[in-house]
């Protein structure tokens, strides 16, 4: 094709430099995609945007940014076997071998494969551009009724916090705590409720994230991160504590919370990453038979399986963005999502731009 396109990508030291690339041309079981959504993850800000902290091969490579991305095939390589030009696709975000343990079990985020595991928007071009080149065993197929911004936030944060919900399980049986009220722990009350939940709570320090999780229905009831927490999920809760809690915050203080505020036989998941925690095992966790189960990313027919949930349920994770940017403004978008004084940021294209 020959044709130029714009991609933003991250120095590291909390700018954002546009670039002039070529548009890629897919080869044996590749795909052209026209980016319609890329949507900004914490992790994008935490290990990217503000410093590189990833080293080697799992370090950033200076490669175009954005991990979330979500747009429509417009052109195809050689071997397709299932998907065609004119899919609206979301891209599991990264690119695993394919064939070791985990690729196999579709868990391509813990791919073992040092020279094939490459993450979009670290290792290989992300969606912070106008096309972006994936591969089609990478791909999940976007409902009709769900928009690419809905499938952008799919990509990694929705994703993530489905596996982790489905690790400790969520019913109507259930009162549900989230700690950390960033997009993922929004997305975590989100799907929270969708499966039924009697109850969500939400903590977090910023009163921004507070309002905007009221004020979209997301929480019954929100708290103000402090010393009581507990006591105060104690008293919504008839004295017992919520039955599952989810920590998004990484944070030692929510996330002793998380486990304290769990009720006897509660499930606890942590999803939040980096930093410590501090607890007791015999009383926090042993004496009232809690368990805490780790989560990481998810496994590609889950991500299958999620998006068709979604479509059912006919939430949107779309209503999660409080702001959405043209890629000539990524700048503006990254340094919005690091202040965190916002919901999801998403650079938009095409007819995402609303
Ligand atoms: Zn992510
Ligand atoms: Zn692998």
């Amino acid at each position: 094709m020959g044709k130029k396109m714009m991609g933003a990508i991250l120095p590291g030291n909390s700018t954002v430099e546009l670039k002039e690339f070529d548009v890629p041309v897919p080869g044996h079981g590749e795909v052209l995609i026209k980016t319609k959504s890329s949507t900004i993850c914490g992790s994008d800000i935490r290990a990217i945007y503000r410093e590189h902290t990833g080293k080697g091969p799992e370090g950033y490579q200076g490669v175009i940014a954005g991990h979330e991305p979500c747009g429509q095939i417009v052109e195809t390589g050689p071997g397709l076997r299932r998907f065609k030009k004119g899919d609206r696709v979301v891209i599991y975000h990264i690119s695993g071998c394919g064939v070791c343990n985990d690729c196999r079990r579709g868990y391509m985020i813990s791919c073992t494969s040092e020279k094939y595991r490459r993450a979009y928007g670290w290792q290989r071009d992300g969606g912070m551009a106008e096309y972006i080149l994936a591969e089609e065993k990478d791909l999940v197929l976007l409902p009709d009724n769900l928009t690419y911004t809905d499938g952008a936030q799919v990509a990694c944060g929705f994703g993530t916090v489905y596996e982790g919900l489905e690790k400790i399980g969520i019913s109507g049986n259930d009162n549900v705590l989230v700690t950390g009220l960033g997009p993922v722990g929004m997305a975590a009350l989100m799907l929270s409720k969708a499966l039924g939940a009697s109850m969500t709570i939400g903590i977090d320090v910023i009163p921004e994230r507070l309002e905007i999780c009221k004020n979209l229905g997301l929480a019954d009831h929100v708290l103000t991160a402090g010393p009581d927490n507990v006591e105060e999920v104690r008293a919504l809760t008839g004295g017992m504590g919520c039955e599952k809690t989810v920590d998004c915050s990484a944070n030692d203080q929510a996330r002793q919370v998380a486990i304290r505020a769990a009720r006897k036989w509660g499930k606890i998941v942590f999803i939040g990453e980096g930093g410590k925690v501090e607890f007791n095992p015999s009383p926090d966790i042993i004496h009232d038979q809690k368990t805490i189960f780790g989560s990481w990313v998810t496994n590609i027919w889950r991500m299958e399986e999620l998006v068709e949930r979604i479509s059912r349920w006919g939430i949107h994770p779309e209503d999660l963005v409080t702001h959405r940017f043209p890629l000539e403004k990524a700048s503006d978008a990254y340094s919005l999502m690091a202040s965190g004084k916002c919901g999801k940021v998403a650079v938009v294209f095409d007819e995402e731009i609303k």
